[in-house]
């Protein structure tokens, strides 16, 4: 596609030149900029079930959903309800409220390894927050990652591996001194023997280990069981807290998250902190973290890890996620969601196998990703090694077709539970026809 439009017609292009002149690059975050894909950003007009329209009134098909937070579509009867109700009595006190204390409640219920949790507003401010809780409750310093995790933008996190186990991290990011991620060690995903050997070296000085469970920032990778047993094992030998971010993968994988999908497999499984964020706030501004009561209770006012925000466990955001929580805690809601989204992942591949295209899919309850890869890749370096010009038609294909899936080949896909069967036979007709571009 051409790298800019000249269409004086296409409103969205309109809008996106308009924007260009008083926001950087036109994008209040830089993945809607279509860097990657090139062509021009869809403005969105309205957005409404599994579907939105975009400035030039075209409908598609919704697979991002704000990233993840829309898990029942847009404007949801009973969300829309509770969030013009909240409006009603006030937008932002400062000052406690019910529903926060309901919220609170309704999250631990879901997320039981968690014994208190704490309301912020964004899944940055949640994962940053909790590392300085963990640094504070353990009283050491360095920390680890993996390359292809992310947890928000906070400094210390803005790193990838140093040359060696032995060194730190270097920042990804202008504007982040190289001594803020001096204590930042990471490691490749999936990796036990390197696990092993970083934790025998760097073990003792551990505050903790975060980890995306099923990292949806490199499209959909799974940390393997027996990988994330050996973090666990090394997490409580060293004494190490380990950090579970479920911001993406919180409440939309499963009922539980994915802690409760691996404690299918490793008995009594949990990770000692959690951060949250998107479908705890159903498409407001809200994330969370928690873990421990004894590490908890190191926060203040209680203790000496400080933390604060002036819209934190908002009113209005708070109604939102609770109407949420209401609506997907139905009986069976999983487990349909989790069916539609296998349904378009094999939809998916039969296509692909028909058009002799090399694909792969993974998906759990409402999140997926696929490749164009005959085996799913285990870590970062494998997914990198995808054609950037072989996604770039697969995702133009789809758009032009009324498709719409994130603009870069290392996002994850969400589905709601307003995406119908018939949605997704169309998706998958619409991928047959780009299959066959692809298979010449
Ligand atoms: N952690 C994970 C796993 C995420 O996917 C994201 C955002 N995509 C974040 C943290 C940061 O959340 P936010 O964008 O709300 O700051």
């Amino acid at each position: 596609p051409p790298a800019t439009n000249t269409d004086t017609t296409d409103r969205n292009q309109q809008l996106f030149d308009r924007a260009k002149r008083v926001i950087p690059g036109g994008v209040n975050s830089p993945v809607r900029a279509f860097k990657a894909v090139g062509g021009t950003p869809r403005f969105v007009q309205r957005a409404q079930g599994a579907y939105f329209w975009d400035a030039n009134g075209k409908r598609h098909i919704d697979y991002i959903g704000s990233w993840g937070p829309m898990i029942l579509g847009h404007g949801h009867p009973a969300v829309l309800e509770a969030v013009q109700k909240a409006a009603l009595d006030g937008f932002s006190f400062g000052a406690p409220t019910e529903r926060e204390v309901e919220l609170a409640e309704a999250i631990l219920e879901r997320v039981p390894s968690m014994d208190m949790v704490r309301l912020v507003s964004s899944g940055t401010e949640a994962g940053m927050s909790a590392i300085r809780l963990a640094r504070g409750a353990t009283g050491r310093s360095k920390i680890l990652k993996f390359e292809g995790c992310y947890h928000g933008h906070a400094d210390a996190l803005l790193v990838k591996a140093g040359s060696g186990l032995a060194t730190f991290g270097n920042p990804t990011s202008a504007g982040v001194p190289p001594e803020v991620v001096q204590h930042t060690l990471v490691l490749e995903y999936n990796n036990i023997l390197q696990l092993e050997e970083a934790f025998s070296l760097h073990g003792k000085e551990l505050a903790c280990l975060m980890i995306e469970p099923i990292a949806g920032n490199m499209n959909f990778v799974r940390a393997s069981v027996p990988f994330m047993k050996r973090c666990r094992e090394l997490c409580t030998q060293y004494g190490a807290l380990f950090v579970f971010d479920e911001v993406m993968t919180g409440l939309r994988v499963a009922f539980g998250s994915a802690q409760s999908v691996y404690a299918r497999s490793i008995p009594g499984f949990e990770p000692d902190m959690t951060v949250l964020g998107k479908v705890i706030g159903g498409g407001m501004p809200l994330a969370a973290f928690g873990g421990k009561r004894a590490v908890m209770e190191q926060l203040a006012p209680l203790g000496p890890v400080y933390q604060a925000g002036t819209l934190s466990g908002n009113p209005v955001a708070t109604a939102c996620g609770l109407a949420t929580l209401k609506e997907i805690g139905k009986p069976g809601f999983y487990e349909d969601l989790g069916r539609k989204t296998q349904l378009l992942i094999s939809g998916l591949q039969a296509e692909a196998d028909k058009a002799g295209v090399d694909f792969c899919g993974d998906s759990e309850g409402g999140m997926f990703g696929f490749f164009l890869f005959k085996e799913l890749p285990q870590n970062y370096a494998k997914v990198m090694t995808t054609d950037n010009a072989r996604f770039n038609t697969l995702f133009h294909g789809l758009l032009d077709r009324g498709v719409y899936i994130a603009p870069a080949l290392y996002e994850a896909g969400f589905m709601s539970a307003a995406h119908t069967d018939v949605d997704i036979a169309e998706t998958v007709a619409a991928a047959s026809e780009v299959f066959k571009l692809l298979s010449k």
